[in-house]
């Protein structure tokens, strides 16, 4: 039985505008043709810079935007192509959890009102099931059952997160959606978050899809690491081989920059010199060329296509992973 979710060449372009003369229209290439699974109980990260189109790949899973090309399969069943119940069926295993907790809360609704919403779309819930499930879920979440009552202004940062949690946990889902679900809080707070998240995987067997720009963060969580630069993967690698090694120059670039004096404290910044190029007009070939300092004539002119390597990364380099007839085809183009 294969992967709780298999992404296959997903692909969005936003047109810019609309104009008279319809083939001039520029496009953001926001995601370009980018493939990953997720087994069940796993966790993979997609780390990058901020329009790198990590957050596109997100609502592109949601279905909150529609791909330009591509799919997206749930269990081996294409989500597009869902119809009324399975739809439904479909939102109950996976469920989002966002970077601002704050602005993702109803202010106007009590913590049990928030948590329970979910499932009130599916059905009816009296006052006391719903008092008791909402307790439930605070207590999985690490919080006083107490707090069912109390609104997000009376809640800290960390709480709210936890309450977006606990409402993700709701549905009983398979598979979180986690877009800088701990940016916006402290380093004590995100820890504590991160480690409700461990827990959470590792009682329920959530499998998560975790975005963000913080490598320390990725490196806290992940079991797999997708490296995404202007909209492609890159390089995509088990955790632990990746920070070990990174193979990819953009890769190495991220980590060689992340400062570390405190080790569980991993910051990226913009990793090397010159900025990342638009999406709007991506250079040629790889889109790193004009900041990689291994770029040769090829690089400008053809893309490089993700190559498995012995140790079961794959890499889109054409110097550091050259496509030879020894390696298996591009990942997008295997079974
Ligand atoms: Fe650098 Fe060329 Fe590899 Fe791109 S393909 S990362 S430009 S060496
Ligand atoms: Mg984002």
């Amino acid at each position: 039985n294969g992967p709780l979710l298999k992404v296959e060449n997903l692909t969005k372009h936003y047109p810019l505008g609309s104009g008279i003369f319809k083939k001039s229209i520029p496009v953001i290439r926001a995601v370009e043709d980018v493939s990953f699974s997720v087994e069940a109980g796993e966790t993979l990260c997609i780390v990058g810079e901020s329009g790198c189109g990590k957050s596109t790949v997100a609502r592109l899973l949601m279905r909150l935007v529609e791909p330009t090309a591509g799919r997206v399969l749930i269990d081996g069943t294409d989500i597009a192509g869902l119809k009324k119940d399975a739809l439904h069926a479909w939102r109950r295993r996976m469920q989002m959890v966002f970077q601002d907790p704050y602005s993702s809360l109803n202010p106007r609704l009590t913590a049990a009102q928030i948590i329970t919403e979910p499932v009130e779309n599916f059905e009816r819930l009296g006052r006391n099931q719903r008092q008791a499930l909402a307790a439930d879920l605070l207590r999985k979440v690490g919080m006083s059952p107490e707090m069912t009552h109390r609104l997000p202004s009376e809640l800290s940062g960390g709480q709210r997160q936890r309450l977006g949690i606990a409402r993700a946990l709701s549905l009983n889902p398979s598979l979180i959606i986690a877009d800088e679900a701990v940016s916006a809080l402290d380093v004590s707070v995100q820890a504590q978050i991160l480690n409700l998240l461990l827990d959470l995987q590792q009682q329920m067997g959530i499998a998560f899809v975790f975005i963000s720009h913080d490598l320390g963060v990725v490196e806290h969580i992940g079991h797999r690491v997708a490296v995404m630069y202007l909209g492609r993967i890159v390089e995509l690698a088990p955790c632990e081989a990746l920070f070990a090694k990174p193979v990819h120059p953009y890769t190495e670039a991220l980590l060689a920059a992340a400062p570390v004096p405190d080790p569980t404290r991993i910051r990226l910044q913009v990793p090397v010199d010159g900025e990342m190029p638009s999406p709007i007009n991506p250079p040629n070939g790889c889109a790193f060329h004009p900041r990689c300092p291994l770029a040769v004539e090829r690089c400008r002119i053809e893309v490089p296509p993700l190559v498995p390597m012995a140790d079961g990364r794959i890499v889109a380099c054409h110097v550091r992973a050259p496509a030879t007839e020894l390696s298996a085809p591009p990942i997008a183009n295997r079974a």
